[in-house]
């Protein structure tokens, strides 16, 4: 049976599931007055329940935000006390591993060693090296040598916490990319309102409880799930938020713009991407192969950084995708939570209808299909390992986001043919480079218009590296210490002392 098997989750878990449908504000849980279905990518089947905050909802939370802000029980809180806490967290994470990962399972569809390892693993790491940062904020001394008169000045700028932040966050991984905006605004003495996707806002709540047990001032996080069209633009334009971190896809990240500068809040863009991969003809072929795959197929297509347009060198065009086709076919799809289940469902009806009229309209322009038939007899949203060639790079599988498991295929002649061919976009995620050879490598890697390139591997998050894009892909970085920055506001402040 293709479908999740819900008797073998933990009783922890079910619980989980079977709460009532809340926001969680100001330290309290309060009850929705609106509720959304919660569905089962793998069965199509409803599990559950999350309460729709809607427009009051996201006031009352900016409202506790600011008040918490003001307040000082966090913003001005000693940092080692907040790397406490935020230490705290990632025990209480730890502690919940099981937990957070099977409900992401559920939510989004990921298989249970994929939201184990890098969805709730990569989310502990990340506020575990965030808390770190909590000690580390740093003005700097300024030599102040203006000779407009004989007075003497001191000058020295120093770090405040930037506000209240409204994090806007979306389906793929939810919970580590909530921690991404989450913990380095913590860290920093922001205090947060975080509206998490409708589509899978289960682990988000679940780190909610965890965040009221570890025992963080009231108001300091606030957690309001529901519709992005309501609660997410209120959020967007509300006067009392100081920053937005959006992430999700590029249609999305436009609108809060627009809405986001109605008050000139600051803002943090993380958005779609169609990320090249450049396979080298000196490239370690087995291991280029598996890493490609992955760096495509992983969450069945649904990363941002996800490689979804493969160049191949001519020369070893025909073995690398062949190579690759087999690779696709063996890839087992099935519910995430069966232990042998590499490739789970996509996040609902939409997403797989969307990804299938996608292949269907480049197959009509002239694409072939290498892998068979995408489509899965069953009732959850699966669409298998797909491998496309195409020879005409301005179709619409070339240019648009997919979000699916679907990689397309094109040779290339030489180096020159094949930047040019990885920065024919108008996005600028990440990119991936297979070769072995340095002068190859370090040719490319400076040519290549995105925020990220990985060389000879498939796309793993590092807390200490930053994340983010340029052009469509947004603007910003998640992790590393540009993300903790971008939380605290500069003050430069000039002293007279003679
Ligand atoms: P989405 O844009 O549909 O939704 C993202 C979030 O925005 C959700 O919480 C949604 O409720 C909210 N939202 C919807 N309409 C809104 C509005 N008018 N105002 C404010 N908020 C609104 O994206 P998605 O489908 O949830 O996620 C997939 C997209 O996210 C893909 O494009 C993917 O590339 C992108 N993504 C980017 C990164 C990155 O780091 N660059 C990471 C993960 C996903």
């Amino acid at each position: 049976m293709l479908k999740n098997e819900l008797s073998s989750i933990s009783r922890a878990t079910r619980q989980a599931l079977d709460q009532v449908p809340c926001s969680f504000v100001d330290g309290e849980w309060h009850v929705c007055a609106a509720s959304l279905e919660v569905i089962d990518p793998s069965s199509a089947g409803v599990i559950s329940r999350i309460g729709e905050s809607g427009v009051d909802g996201i006031d009352a939370a900016v409202q506790a935000a600011r008040h918490a802000f003001e307040r000082g029980a966090w913003s001005r809180l000693d940092g080692a006390d907040r790397q406490a806490l935020l230490t705290r967290l990632a025990e209480l994470m730890q502690r919940d591993r099981n937990i957070l990962a099977e409900l992401e399972v559920l939510d989004v569809g990921m298989p249970l060693w994929l939201s184990t390892q890098l969805d709730v693993g990569g989310a502990i790491e990340a506020v575990r090296y965030m808390a770190g940062l909590a000690r580390r904020v740093h003005g700097r001394t300024v030599q102040l040598s203006q000779p407009l008169t004989d007075a003497a000045f001191f000058g020295y700028t120093q770090k405040e916490p930037l506000g209240v932040v409204g994090a806007i966050i979306p389906w793929n991984v939810p919970l580590m990319i909530a921690v991404w905006k989450l913990a380095p605004a913590l860290a920093a003495g922001c205090t947060v309102v975080l509206k998490p996707s409708e589509e899978a806002s289960l682990a988000i709540l679940h780190l909610a409880r965890l965040i009221q047990e570890a025992g963080f001032p009231p108001g300091a996080v606030n957690v309001v799930p529901g519709a992005g069209a309501l609660g997410g633009a209120a959020l967007a334009c509300h006067p009392g938020v100081d920053k937005i971190s959006f992430t999700g896809s590029t249609a999305t990240g436009r609108r809060v713009a627009e809405a986001a500068a109605r008050n000139v809040t600051k803002l943090t863009l993380e958005l779609g991407g169609k990320s090249p991969q450049l396979l080298f003809p000196d490239a370690d072929l087995p291991q280029a192969i598996a890493g490609i795959a992955g760096s495509i197929f992983t969450n069945s297509g649904q990363v941002c950084v996800a490689g979804s347009r493969l160049y191949v060198h001519e020369r070893v065009y025909s073995a690398a995708v062949e190579m690759l086709v087999e690779h696709a076919r063996s890839l087992r799809v099935g519910p995430g939570l069966h232990p042998d289940t590499q490739i789970g469902p996509l996040i609902n009806r939409r997403q797989q209808a969307s990804v299938l009229a996608q292949l269907d309209a480049a197959t009509q322009a002239g694409a072939q299909v290498l892998t068979g038939d995408a489509r899965v007899d069953a009732d959850g949203f699966y669409v298998r390992p797909t491998v496309v060639a195409v020879s005409d790079p301005r179709i619409a599988l070339m240019r648009d986001e997919i979000f699916g498991p679907v990689l397309t295929v094109m040779p290339f002649q030489d180096t020159e043919h094949a930047i040019r061919m990885a920065n024919d976009t108008l996005f600028g995620l990440s990119a991936y480079v297979w070769t072995q050879d340095l002068k190859t490598m370090h040719t490319v890697v400076p040519r290549i218009r995105a925020g990220r390139v990985a060389v000879n591997t498939e796309p793993v998050p590092w807390p200490g590296l930053p994340e983010g894009g340029r052009r469509a892909s947004g603007y910003g970085r998640d992790m590393g210490e540009e993300s903790f920055e971008s939380f605290l506001e500069t003050k430069s402040v000039l002293l007279r002392y003679a």
